[in-house]
């Protein structure tokens, strides 16, 4: 039996003679392009190796002055493209200092526009230069601030498929247009963000306030922040979940006290706990409470047929998870319940005991803590409504003298698109320009906010076209990109943007 990685190499070299012939239907501008792209690879790879090197971690405050020496390094490596790039302040983090308790300003946003040979048209390009945090010790093979080319091709290092491997792709797609002497035929304005990995504080307002400004006229935006489903199949996205999370916090005693001289005398908090997030959800995955599936949206015959195509097995699912614990029985039902149905998960509790051995305390306050990934049509405000009268008639059939409090603590809205309009378009045919294969269309179970945001304020259309395999396992250790998916990401990239233009 072949190892899963002898049989990515097997199938590479399949795709990569396949491309010869396909690229002969691409324009001879394109092919110029994309002859350029071949010839600046090792260029490519050392502006990808120099990003990796500036650990801009979000989420460490001591790190701050990393995000700038990035946002400098991103401007610094574009303009000389002509691109310009503005470094947007947004003013200090709320709430958060470096170990110094000093306050720290928010990463800038990189805004800034390249005119092309204009068809008019003028397509934003979102993506976010931060990454997650890594240490050597989480199991990484290497430093992970230093990209390593592997034998087998994978380029491995911290942000090199989130996101800085499409971010850089990006600019390597004008550097390949321009040194190959081709326009490009629309009007590109940028929006780089650097703190997509602590929730994109900002950039929401950022929005809305350049709407009528810098982002004015832009006709469509493409987002490369997301991943292939599988390992071969190229795929154009066109829906994310949303997620609502809510805490069930129910308080009882005092304090708290030992089971040996309160047990069996008080009302438990932890017990009543158990019982309502017992009413959450069966072991099978379907949600209790009344009122969600109804407005789950209906499946037209059209949207079946999109699934039926994709390329994607139950043994697919089952390696994700590294075992046989899937609850469907076909790649359809296991999909749509990923994609276009709502999921709750309960996460944890907080204020209950859970270290080893046996400590026999009863906890005097407990939190619940759990979240419903949501789809369309479903309302987050009638949403939350059902939520806490399901959760408080459950508490109240206890009949306990507990207190009970139910809370949203955060939601971002779901987001479909038109799997069919100019901007999936031009990403499809540029799909099959380089892979030789027509993409698969595919959603997402999780959640990028930010790009409902572009389409409710813009009222333009989002599409997402992401470079990476399902495997790269951003946000882990050993986070990789396959050489041949960033380069035939950046040709990709640019096939769009010249039959976006066409
Ligand atoms: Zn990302």
């Amino acid at each position: 039996m072949l190892s899963l990685r002898s049989s990515t190499r097997l199938f590479c070299a399949k795709r990569l003679a396949y491309q010869r012939t396909v690229y002969s239907q691409a324009s001879s501008d394109l092919k110029r392009v994309f002859s350029k792209i071949d010839d600046l690879k090792p260029r490519f790879i050392k502006r990808l190796k120099d990003a990796v090197a500036i650990p801009s971690v979000s989420s460490e405050p001591d790190r701050r002055n990393e995000l700038f020496r990035m946002a400098q390094f991103i401007k610094s490596e574009s303009e000389p493209l002509g691109v310009t790039l503005q470094q947007k302040e947004l003013g200090l983090q709320d709430g958060v200092t470096t170990s110094k308790g000093e306050p720290i300003p928010l990463p800038p946003i990189l805004q800034g526009t390249l005119k092309g040979s204009g068809s008019g048209k003028r397509i934003l390009i979102y993506g976010h230069y931060d990454v997650q945090p890594a240490n050597l010790e989480d199991g990484w093979s290497s430093d992970p601030f230093t990209l390593v080319e592997k034998p087998d091709g994978r380029l491995v290092g911290r942000g090199v498929t989130d996101d800085k491997g499409p971010v850089i792709a990006w600019i390597n797609t004008i550097q390949a247009f321009k040194e190959a002497g081709v326009e490009i035929p629309v009007d590109l304005v940028f929006c780089i963000e650097g703190m997509e990995e602590s929730g994109s504080e900002g950039l929401e307002d950022f929005i809305k306030q350049e709407k009528s400004k810098g982002f004015k006229g832009v006709d469509g935006i493409c987002i490369s922040d997301n991943y292939w489903v599988g390992i071969k199949q190229p795929v154009l996205t066109y829906g994310l979940r949303g997620v609502s999370y809510y805490s069930i916090t129910i308080s009882g005693p005092s304090e708290d006290l030992h089971s040996g001289l309160f047990g069996g005398t008080t009302y438990e908090p932890m017990i009543d706990l158990t019982h309502v997030l017992s009413r959450l959800v069966t072991p099978n995955g379907k949600i209790l409470i009344p009122g969600i599936d109804e407005m789950v949206a209906l499946l037209t015959p059209e949207e079946s047929g999109l699934y039926d195509k994709i390329t994607f097995t139950i043994n697919d699912l089952k390696d994700a998870l590294g075992n046989d614990t899937t609850i469907h029985e076909t790649p359809k039902e296991a999909l749509m319940s990923r994609w276009r149905y709502p999921a709750l998960s309960i996460h944890g509790v907080e204020g209950a005991f859970s270290s080893p051995g046996a400590k026999t305390v009863i906890p005097a306050k407990v939190s619940g803590k759990f979240s419903i990934r949501t789809v369309p049509d479903i309302d987050l405000k009638k949403l939350d409504q059902l939520v806490f009268d399901h959760v408080e008639k459950s508490f109240a059939s206890l009949n306990s003298k507990n207190k009970l409090k139910v809370e949203l603590i955060h939601a971002g809205k779901w987001w479909v698109g038109d799997p069919n309009n100019w901007n999936f378009e031009a990403a499809r045919k540029a799909t099959e320009t380089v892979w030789g294969v027509e993409p698969d269309m595919t959603r997402e179970g999780g959640s990028i906010p930010i790009a409902l945001t572009f389409e409710e304020e813009l009222k333009k259309p989002v599409l997402l076209l992401p470079i990476g395999r399902g495997d790269d396992g951003a946000h882990s250790a050993s986070e990789k990109l396959d050489t041949v998916n960033y380069i035939q990401g950046i040709k990709t990239m640019a096939a769009y943007l010249y039959y976006a233009g066409k």
